[in-house]
């Protein structure tokens, strides 16, 4: 089964998908390649690929990318290779913005497509602006990215309003084995 979360920025998608994991250990989580530069404690291999911008094109260009996308001057994508490998009893979980997500439905149309809502856009908005570590202009573009994001919600199977993280995580396992009983 493939899983595809997404959100704006700050809705709790990598704390919701950590909890995901902890509770089923038979799923994957994938690792993105990306041309950003690791943040302190992140590490190559395990919470992204980080790759130059050079190898990143010539993957494209080799057709390496299940999906990928542009957000805020950096690539982000999928590999191939990650989905390929994967069986109904081995599930893979894509924390991946909307343009990404789009992209993988088309081609994996069994792909379970999981949208997580702030429950307060505005308190979000106000929260990303505490957080004190960019310029204006970035949390301004954060904002308008996260306000562009909401307009894809309607467009995934499920829509959660991320009030909790257990209860969020309590949703996404219904729809998990309700579909794996299929
Ligand atoms: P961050 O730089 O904060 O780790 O991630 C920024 C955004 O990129 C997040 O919305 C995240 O979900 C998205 N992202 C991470 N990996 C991928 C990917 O492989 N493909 C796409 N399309 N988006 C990704």
């Amino acid at each position: 089964m493939i899983i595809v979360v997404s959100g704006p920025g700050g809705v709790g998608k990598s704390t919701v998908v950590a909890e995901l994991l902890r509770r089923h250990p038979e799923i994957r989580r994938s690792i993105s390649a990306t041309t950003r530069a690791p943040r302190p404690g992140e590490r190559d291999g395990v919470d992204y690929f980080f790759v130059p911008e050079q190898q990143f094109t010539d993957w494209i260009d080799k057709g390496r990318f299940a999906e990928y996308a542009v957000i805020r001057g950096h690539y982000y994508g999928t590999l191939k290779s990650t989905l390929d490998a994967v069986s109904p009893v081995d599930s893979v979980v894509l924390t991946i913005d909307v343009q990404g997500a789009s992209s993988i439905k088309l081609l994996y149309l069994e792909a379970v497509m999981i949208f997580l809502k702030p429950p307060d856009v505005k308190e979000l908005e106000h929260r990303l602006e505490g957080r004190g570590s960019e310029t204006p202009d970035e949390i301004a573009e954060r904002i308008r990215l996260g306000q562009y994001e909401m307009t894809f919600a309607k467009d995934y199977d499920y829509m959660i309003t991320n009030r909790d993280i257990n209860a969020t995580v309590d949703i996404i396992d219904v729809i998990i084995r309700g579909i794996s009983r299929r």
